[in-house]
């Protein structure tokens, strides 16, 4: 007779993975200052071990989906379901020459969150403890606020987040047009202010949209506004304009949200482009690599903020010590809320990811989200 005991969820394999995707038309025609869109996209990962299935979804083309479909698969199952970072580096790896960022990184991220997903639920752990936690809360801000929204529909977004779910802090986007009608943009602000009162932090959001002055310029007259959050006010990618920007505004100046490795962050945070770094775990590779990007950020001295999708970085920025907080992205509240049991309530400014059920606690409405169903 032998010793050993046999742990069988230790030796759990990944048996499947299976990737859907669902578009869902907006509520209102929506724009930013650099873009405009009608509809939200979300590819949908399942992967299984046994009888036991992890969710995970990034939102971008259906493309992603024949990412997973045809390269991504394969190289997962039958892999030990407990070594999400062996899984991880696999796909990246894989990936090469396809390139990293993009379309192929936001595949890589939808399985990974599937991955962590399954393995909590193997586990029978809430993920956010077998991450480790360090908070039992996430601060929330709610996130909208688009320029194609009349005065009336930008005081009812806001006035649902401040006024009747008592979330202290909000964000618009501005930059209307590639930053070329920053009256309009100063006048929004202006109403926006108007509804939240002058207990509500204000956030803004240009999307890349302005040059570097201009973005000085509207900043400047707005000084009376008190915006605190100053996101993209000139392209991610320019690094200094981003740190001139900065070094002449007294809101705080983010970007991110586009970021793809380490790397990338890194750069960022180096070229003391930002005030916070944001990142984006359905984007930049999972929960694995948010992870890690927390931990450059933290190296800088620098917070992080979750990109969008709140309810799959619920559980990640609970275990995230140098966290500020997440988005609470209208069309992504609005998707996750339609397609999923067990999401979370910001009411008072905070979400907290539930303590008792395994993985991130979502189970998805089938019947719900194939009516939306295009791959
Ligand atoms: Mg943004």
């Amino acid at each position: 007779m032998s010793d050993t005991v046999t742990d069988p969820v230790a030796g759990s394999s990944i048996d499947s993975v299976e990737v859907s995707a669902f578009t869902v038309p907006t509520d209102a025609p929506e724009a930013d200052g650099t873009i405009s869109w009608d509809s939200t996209t979300m590819v949908l990962v399942r992967a299984r071990s046994g009888d036991v299935e992890g969710i995970g979804w990034t939102y971008g083309p259906t493309a992603c989906a024949t990412v997973v479909r045809a390269e991504l698969a394969d190289l997962v199952v039958g892999r030990n379901a407990m070594d999400v970072a062996g899984s991880f580096q696999a796909m990246v790896r894989s990936v090469r020459n396809a390139g990293r960022g993009g379309i192929a990184g936001y595949a890589i991220s939808a399985v990974d969150v599937a991955l962590w997903d399954l393995k909590a639920r193997l586990l029978g752990l809430p993920l956010h403890h077998l991450l480790g936690a360090v908070s039992a809360t996430v601060p929330v801000y709610g996130s909208g606020g688009f320029t194609t929204y009349d005065e009336q529909q930008l005081r009812h977004q806001l006035g649902d987040w401040v006024l009747e779910q008592r979330i202290p802090r909000v964000k618009i986007k501005i930059g209307e047009s590639w930053g070329t009608t920053p009256e309009r943009d100063l006048a929004r602000m202006r109403q926006a202010r108007d509804v939240i009162g002058e207990s509500t932090e204000l956030f803004v959001d240009a999307n890349g949209g302005y040059t570097r002055k201009e973005a000085i310029r509207v900043m400047s007259a707005a000084t009376d506004l008190d915006v605190h959050w100053f996101e993209e006010p000139v392209s991610s990618d320019d690094l200094a304009g981003l740190h001139e920007v900065r070094d002449n505004v007294a809101a705080d100046v983010a970007a991110g949200e586009y970021g793809d490795d380490l790397h990338y962050f890194r750069r960022m945070c180096a070229a003391g482009a930002v005030d916070c770094l944001q990142a984006d775990a359905s984007r930049c590779g999972g929960i694995t690599e948010f992870v890690r990007v927390a931990a450059v950020a933290a190296s800088f001295g620098l917070e992080v903020s979750g990109h969008c999708a709140p309810h799959l970085h619920a559980h990640v920025a609970a275990a995230t010590p140098n966290l500020r907080h997440l988005e609470w992205f209208h069309d992504h509240v609005r998707v996750e809320s339609l397609f999923f049991d067990g999401t979370l309530d910001p009411t008072g400014g905070t979400i907290t990811p539930d303590p008792e059920t395994p993985g991130h606690g979502l189970t998805l409405r089938v019947a719900d989200a194939e009516r939306y169903r295009v791959a």
